[in-house]
């Protein structure tokens, strides 16, 4: 993706919500970001990167991220760090004791949740932190809010000494709007020192309980703040049959549905201000709760005495759109003609598949011929070789979790005689995000698994960020490059069980694969090649079929190569009665990389420069 943000102000600016809250943070003097890649949150710390004044990195997680920027506030300097939601459950641990300690300068965590799930493993809504760590949360609905919120966090969060939650959902992060912005305001150096102070900052039980008490002076100071905050806006409407009290995009939906109703647009959702909610509700017949994902202001609304409806009416997973609210409101007046007047757009499937010539496909390739193994994959782009064709893996559940997953299915299976191999696969960047004390644990219990570590040297899921493992920080400077092969041999795997391969050569690559899955102990097999869309990958000439030797037998599709283009089927009953489906290829020449996988696959012969 490209984005233009201009670095001096004020300006009218088409923006998406991810570069709105990089602006922001820009403008309020900002110094220091960080974060891991996540879709829908990469691009905030990727416009910060291009800003001046702001040093940026790409940490190894979401935890060192946090972590980091609470480092850079204890020492004065306004920070930001960005994640998706499932980061922020790395970053937790950390997270849990800042809502203690809380900041110096001023610190937001702004974190996106992929509602709709388009790029994740699963659906979560982050405005859980604030209640459960005793944070601020505040909803942009748009770029714009995403924008202004941003800058409103780094004062709220100086004020009361904590870091603020702005809870982002991928329609904001992603979708632009015009924003007015404004000029930076230069860091006060005034405010640049770091004092020592042990029973804020050394968190021994000794010091907890004065800090909880402090935490809670400051539930109730905040609890005023959102009483008072011009985010939280009661609109009077004029058919107060149904009111609606709403947070983030989805009043959007509202506003378009049902332009003529009451609206209590909830921007600082926690301290959730229940007696304004309890004033707007006195205006209005009856309350619809309208907030994705989970039911939160609506069990707290409830809690406090307030007749709502919400995901009785509403679902309790994916975007609330136009459609959908539609039907949910007339479900609850039992009116069809609401219900019909939106129909859902149909849109054609497009699944996510390997990039051509992707260095994987080789690897795919052979698992998903072994229908005798255990595959646990991990996330990134890997997690593909779920897919057509090749069906290859068998779980994929969080960052780093394929090798502990395989280990324990290793160890509870280790005395059955029928137990499959077991193997794992993992990528670079996942590998230094989470996988280490994984393969740490797996080397040092002795387990029997294979783990297929594919160093692509790129954090390529998200849009190619560098990592430790290329030899690049975030702005393309050198950085010491991580030596895969010595740091797997440092946790633990013998040197005689790592091998290290080329996924583009199959025979070899196969061979490795079975000697490694015969071997009775832990083993790595690291491919090398990088993904086809980073600098550091060669471009060779493009492969075409010969006609005259294609038999159609479709061995090369199972490389799953999408540069490989079915242009006539036929299927055919042989002699002996069985029926088989043939395919007659071609190759697109522009998709082509030259990589030779599927010119290896075809026992014909019939693929060539
Ligand atoms: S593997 Fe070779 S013979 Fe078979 S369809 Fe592909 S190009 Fe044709
Ligand atoms: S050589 Fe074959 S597998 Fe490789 S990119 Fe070209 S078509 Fe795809």
């Amino acid at each position: 993706m490209t984005m233009v943000v201009h670095s001096d102000g004020p300006a009218r600016e088409f923006l998406s919500g991810n570069e709105a809250v990089a602006r922001g943070a820009w403008e309020m003097g900002v110094e220091f970001a960080a974060a891991y890649p996540g879709t829908p949150s990469t691009e905030i710390l990727e416009t910060l990167a291009r800003l001046p004044g702001v040093y940026a990195e790409w940490s190894t997680n979401e935890k060192v991220a946090i972590e980091a920027a609470l480092g850079a506030s204890m020492t004065g300097r306004r920070a930001i760090t960005s994640m998706k939601h499932v980061g922020l459950n790395v970053a937790s641990d950390t997270l849990m004791t800042m809502g203690l300690v809380g900041v110096k300068a001023g610190l937001v965590i702004a974190v996106s949740d992929d509602v709709g799930f388009s790029s994740s493993q699963n659906e979560q809504d982050s405005r859980f932190w604030g209640r459960f760590v005793h944070l601020p949360v505040l909803e942009p609905a748009d770029a714009a809010e995403a924008y202004a919120m941003t800058r409103d966090a780094i004062v709220l969060s100086e004020r009361h000494e904590v870091p603020v939650l702005l809870r982002l959902t991928t329609r904001v992060s992603h979708v632009k709007r015009t924003v007015t912005t404004g000029a930076r305001a230069q860091p006060d150096p005034r405010r640049h020192a770091y004092e020592k102070d042990a029973k804020r900052w050394i968190m021994t039980p000794d010091h907890v309980g004065r800090r909880l008490e402090l935490r809670a002076q400051r539930d109730a100071a905040l609890a005023e703040a959102a009483a008072q905050s011009d985010w939280n806006v009661i609109t009077p409407g004029s058919d107060r049959r149904l009111g609606f009290i709403v947070s983030g995009p989805a009043c959007h939906a509202v506003r378009e549905a049902f332009p003529g109703a009451p609206t209590l647009k909830l921007g600082f959702s926690y301290p959730l201000p229940v007696a304004k909610a309890k004033e707007f509700a006195s205006l209005c017949e009856e309350i619809l709760i309208v907030e994705e994902v989970e039911p939160i202001v609506e069990t707290e609304l409830r809690a406090a005495g307030l007749k709502v409806n919400g995901k009785n009416a509403l679902p309790l997973q994916g975007e609330i759109s136009v459609p959908v609210l539609q039907r949910a409101v007339g479900k609850l007046q039992a009116n069809e003609a609401v219900q019909r007047t939106a129909p859902m757009a149909n849109v054609f499937p497009r699944p996510p598949t390997l990039c051509a010539g992707c260095p994987y496909m080789g690897v795919y390739f052979w698992l998903g011929q072994l229908k005798e193994a255990i595959i646990c994959g991990d996330i990134g782009c890997y997690t593909l070789g779920c897919g057509e064709p090749w069906n290859a893996i068998d779980t994929t559940i969080s960052m780093g979790a394929s090798l502990s997953v395989a280990h324990g299915m290793a160890k509870a299976l280790e005395a059955d005689s029928k137990a499959k191999p077991m193997l794992a696969v993992i990528g670079d960047s996942t590998f230094l995000h989470t996988g280490m004390p994984a393969l740490a644990n797996l080397a040092y219990q002795g387990t029997n698994v294979t783990v297929l570590l594919l160093d692509n040297r790129s954090t390529a899921m998200t849009g190619g960020q560098n990592n430790p493992g290329n030899g690049r920080r975030l702005d393309g400077s050198p950085a010491p490059r991580v030596n895969f092969a010595k740091l797997v041999e440092a946790l633990g795997v013998r040197r005689e069980r790592i091998r290290v391969v080329d996924p583009y050569e199959l025979p070899t690559f196969f061979k490795v694969l079975r000697e490694e899955m015969k071997a009775p102990e832990p083993s790595v097999i690291l491919t090398t090649r990088p993904c086809v869309l980073t600098e550091d990958f060669e471009r060779r000439q493009p492969l075409k079929v010969d006609d005259d030797k294609c038999n159609g037998c479709a061995r090369c599709l199972d490389v799953g190569c999408p540069a490989i283009t079915v242009r006539r089927r036929e299927r055919q009953v042989r002699s002996t009665g069985k029926v088989v489906d043939l395919a007659w290829v071609r190759i697109e020449r522009a998709m082509c990389t030259g990589c030779d996988v599927c010119a290896q696959a075809c026992a014909r012969g019939a693929i060539a420069p």
